[in-house]
């Protein structure tokens, strides 16, 4: 008897739990690079050149290990269930459950055996038993769970250093030498075949399939992973809030995208992380810092998508309702310097490090009001770590505080004065951090103050909102009334900064 099972471009991992105690003799693989996935939003050239090649890489091991794999080329099948239909019955087949509620509805629909995806710490139940009968989820109480249950940075039952989080002592601005940067991959035969072929067939997407340096192999990941260890992780906490000009990456690991498709395991991720800080190559505060990240943000996010994706990717609690600027697909159409480096590393790396999204890009998003759900399909679109249940909660829940509060206590709400403090965007900038108002005024000051004042009655009795709210009531009437009429003028000539 042989079984089918259906692997999807982000299920690129040996432990995948639909292949679990299965004889790959007796087992038939199905994967596929379709259309319909590779176009329903206008992903990166650079996101589908990776995804495809490292399809193509897995399979071919998946075929060293003794499996069949069918696997469908672009062009041969526009959509999984039809790709499906060609090799077995649908309700034959088996597939580790999909990230997207929108292939998980269409694959319950067709009858297909899903599997829990055991990649993940906290299973979806555990998550809903947690956030069952709160008003608000705290990403830090969340994350405490996790720790205790992964045993990491942990003894006896404490935490290590004596403290949870060191998020304090990682907000440092940066004013060494530029870093090397994350550890750069020479595209193979196979992968050069796939960065020809979506040269041709995406040539109308947004992004620049230029200088393609992504791993697409566990061996090329890890390898990428233990760079980062070597030359970056040191000094990432110290400087996780950071910007600089000339330095795309920093000390950020530039490994969500290998991450989030299965080349590297999450846990085993933390696990290295853990033993560099064991052995004394790493300091706490950056191990923790990192780990973090992975066990509880990331963890968090998912568990929050998928309490209700339908419903949570259509939130729009601020109302917001403004189209995204042109320059948000092409940044030499805006002077705001800030956005025009952040776009540009975006076109360029389908990557941005954290800051740059959650604090330029999306804090302007923020301040000027632009329509969750168009500010969500160009995040999905233009990163290669990119998939809806991490994608939406970070714009719609942490990005735009469109869910109400729901994911965060307080909006990342910032005029320039913080963009100034964390890099050195605002020196190479045709605007004036230091002014509000005027032609010279950095637009993100008089933003700041106009979305406060629009949206007091949501935010004024947020005791963490209290002294800004204070601060606006303090300033003269006439700065006020100058501050406000100069958001005014920022908005209604949005295009022109
Ligand atoms: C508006 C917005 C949109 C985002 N969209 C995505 C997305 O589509 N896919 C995605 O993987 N991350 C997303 N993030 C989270 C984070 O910005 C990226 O994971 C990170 O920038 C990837 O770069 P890195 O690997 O260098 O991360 P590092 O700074 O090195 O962090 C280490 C790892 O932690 C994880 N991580 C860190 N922060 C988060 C977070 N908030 N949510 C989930 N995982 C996190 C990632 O796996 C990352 O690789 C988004 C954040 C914001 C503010
Ligand atoms: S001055 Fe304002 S727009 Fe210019 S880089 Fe600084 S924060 Fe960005």
């Amino acid at each position: 008897m042989t079984d089918t099972v259906l692997i999807l471009g982000d299920q690129l991992s040996f432990n995948l739990s639909s292949l679990a105690g299965r004889d790959p003799a007796n087992t038939q693989i199905i994967m596929a690079e379709v259309g319909d996935e590779a176009s329903y939003v206008p992903h990166h050239p650079k996101k589908i050149a990776l995804i495809f090649a490292a399809m193509r890489h897995f399979a071919k091991a998946l075929r060293e290990l003794g499996y069949v794999v069918h696997y469908f080329e672009y062009g041969q099948a526009q959509d999984l269930l039809s790709a499906c239909q060609q090799v077995a019955p649908l309700n034959t087949i088996h597939v580790t459950e999909p990230g997207e509620y929108r292939l998980r509805a269409l694959f319950d629909q067709a009858g297909l055996q899903l599997h829990a995806d055991t990649r993940f710490v906290c299973s979806h139940q555990a998550f809903r038993d947690w956030a069952s009968g709160r008003k608000q989820l705290r990403m830090e109480l969340f994350y405490r769970i996790m720790r205790k249950q992964t045993g990491l940075l942990m003894d006896n039952g404490e935490p290590i250093g004596g403290k949870w989080n060191f998020d304090a002592d990682n907000r440092k601005a940066y004013k060494g030498e530029a870093t090397s940067g994350p550890l750069r991959h020479t595209p193979n035969a196979d992968t050069q075949a796939v960065i020809a072929l979506v040269r041709s067939e995406f040539a109308t997407h947004f992004g620049s399939l230029e200088d393609f340096w992504f791993a697409v192999t566990h061996e090329q990941a890890e390898a990428s992973l233990a760079h980062f260890i070597e030359h970056h992780l040191p000094q990432f906490g110290d400087y996780q809030d950071a910007m600089r000009q000339d330095d795309d990456f920093l000390f950020h690991s530039a490994l969500s995208q290998y991450i989030n498709i299965g080349l590297l395991d999450p846990l085993s991720v933390c696990k290295q992380v853990e033993a560099a800080n064991q052995a004394g190559k790493v300091p706490l505060n950056a191990a923790e810092g990192f780990i973090r990240q992975i066990i509880g943000w990331r963890e968090f996010v998912r568990g929050i998508y998928w309490l209700n994706p339908k419903a949570y990717i259509a939130m729009n609690g601020l109302e917001a309702e403004r189209s995204l600027p042109a320059f948000f697909w092409d940044e030499r159409k805006t002077q705001m310097n800030c956005l025009r480096q952040a776009v540009r590393i975006t076109r360029e790396q389908a990557t941005a490090h954290h800051i740059l999204r959650l604090m330029v890009i999306g804090n302007f998003s923020l301040l000027a009001g632009l329509n969750p759900q168009a500010v969500s399909r160009w995040y999905l679109s233009v990163y290669a770590d990119a998939f809806e249940w991490v994608e939406a909660p970070n714009v719609i829940g942490m990005v735009l505080h469109a869910d109400g509060g729901y994911l965060g206590s307080k909006p990342y709400c910032a005029s320039g004065q913080y963009i100034n403090k964390q890099g050195d965007y605002c020196k190479h900038c045709r605007y004036s951090v230091k002014e509000s108002t005027g032609e010279k005024a950095c637009p993100f000051n008089a933003l700041y103050w106009h979305f406060l004042q629009r949206h007091r009655e949501q935010f004024a009795g947020n005791p963490r909102m209290a002294l800004v709210y204070k601060a606006w009531d303090r300033m003269a009437d006439t700065k006020q009334q100058a501050l406000l009429a100069w958001g005014d003028h920022l908005l209604a000539n949005i295009e022109q900064l």
